[in-house]
């Protein structure tokens, strides 16, 4: 264990948010000790989708680069009626993403964005990564922080300016921190599934699934999203369903009867997915109460999940760490010596911004999972509208700079 600590800023839990924070503090100057409880990375989940708002800050830490080879960059988002397969709405992505929002919006597998963070957090000398040990409690006191280690020997004690939970939706450090709720269950599951791209082009599947394009089919309390990954070798599948609590982990192998029930009525190769293709793993989704706090202005902050787990259906959340991450370590840096006005500057920035996805999930669930004359009404309404109409009802959250703002 390193000596010393007024200058280091350990983070606790190597997820993106954390990764992301590891670079972001480095990057300002800060030495880091990142603490990872699992001993070794391992295939995570599934797909992701980067919106232009966190790969204009990937590309800023040098990430970005990295995981284009192993990412595609998909052409359009297209919504479907999951019942006629037929299109309701499209906007454009690929080069009018760039050219509308100065980053480009990118797909990956969740393992292919990791190697690419976890590379560059091995080649950055500031930072040291400390793999199968978890982090415990914190100590305040007028130098920083005092941490404690769960290490294979017993508990160790490290000391630092501060401590950043990145510890996820199940956060102890959420736990810890006065005025906080625990996480909630949404009462919804996400299904995934990863398939070879040409079983899901051809035979009774052809003309379904695009392998450009980020598809999602809409249902009655239920929706399906495909898009490519793996430089495009590969389809990424998720469906959210309503359902109930399971296990806590991606590797959910179980009864996929609520799936096959969710798209019964669906257009007949989309009924048949479930049982037709791969191995289908499920994830409960849990919410972390964003109201809760978020900082000890002594020198705990938490970050992504660990303090605001959202569901997905604005696919935000990992877009939210990322820019927590960034403009955290830009105020530490900003108010060096002053750590509670960064950390209060942080809470007051990032607020309203996840506040405003938060409720442009909430939305996004209202309109997708729709019935009746309500879904009438929305395609009527989605297919009146231009393809740059829709997309500039995005631009406040695709054109956000993390780094711009103060
Ligand atoms: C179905 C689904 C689809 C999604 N799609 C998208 C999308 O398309 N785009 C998007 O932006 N977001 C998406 N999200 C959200 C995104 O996956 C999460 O918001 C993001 O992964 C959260 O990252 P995190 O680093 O905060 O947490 P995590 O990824 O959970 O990482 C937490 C880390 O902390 C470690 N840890 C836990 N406790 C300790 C401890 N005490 N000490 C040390 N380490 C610890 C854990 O082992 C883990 O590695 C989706 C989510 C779901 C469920």
């Amino acid at each position: 264990m390193p000596e010393g600590g007024t200058r280091r800023i350990i983070v606790a839990g190597a997820g993106v948010a954390g990764l992301t924070a590891a670079l972001a503090f480095a990057r300002q100057g800060f030495a880091v000790q990142l603490i990872e409880r699992m001993d070794r990375f391992g295939e995570v989940g599934a797909g992701i989708q980067l919106s232009p708002n966190a790969t204009r800050l990937l590309d800023r830490l040098g990430v970005l680069n990295s995981l284009l080879p192993a990412a595609v960059v998909p052409d359009s988002i297209s919504l479907r009626s999951a019942y006629t397969m037929k299109p309701v709405g499209r906007f454009p992505l690929g080069k009018d993403a760039v050219a509308r929002w100065n980053a480009p919006y990118v797909v990956a597998h969740r393992a292919d964005l990791q190697s690419a963070l976890v590379a560059a957090v091995r080649r950055n000398v500031d930072i040291q990564l400390m793999m199968g040990v978890s982090v415990r409690d914190v100590a305040f006191h007028s130098e920083g922080v005092t941490v404690s280690v769960d290490m294979p020997g017993g508990i160790e004690e490290v000391k630092g300016l501060m401590l950043i939970g990145a510890d996820g939706v199940w956060s102890r450090l959420r736990k810890i921190m006065p005025g906080t709720q625990p996480e909630r269950f949404s009462g919804s599951v996400a299904w995934r599934t990863a398939v070879r791209a040409e079983t899901l082009t051809t035979g009774p599947f052809a003309g379904v699934f695009d392998r450009a394009t980020v598809t999602a089919f809409l249902g009655k309390q239920a929706h399906l999203v495909s898009y490519p990954v793996r430089s495009g070798a590969t389809l990424n599948l998720v469906a959210v369903t309503q359902g109930s609590q399971l296990a806590q982990s991606w590797a959910n192998e179980v009864d996929i009867t609520p799936l096959q029930t969710a798209f019964a009525n669906w257009a007949p190769p989309l009924a048949a997915l479930p049982r037709e293709v791969g191995k289908w793993t499920a994830w409960p989704l849990f919410t972390a109460d964003p109201k809760g706090n978020w900082i000890h202005p002594q020198g705990l902050a938490l970050i992504g999940d660990a303090a605001h787990a959202m569901t997905p259906y604005a696919a935000q959340g990992a877009a939210m760490a990322i820019e927590d991450a960034f403009l955290l370590a830009r105020l530490c840096s900003e108010f060096r010596g002053d750590m509670p006005a960064a950390l209060h500057r942080y809470e007051t920035l990032r607020r309203p911004r996840v506040q405003d996805v938060i409720t442009r999930g909430t939305f996004n669930k209202f309109v997708w999972h729709a019935s009746g004359p309500i879904a009438w009404a929305r395609d009527l309404i989605l297919r009146s509208r231009s393809e740059d109409g829709v997309a500039s009802d995005l631009d406040w959250l695709y054109g956000f700079d993390a780094d711009a703002i103060d």
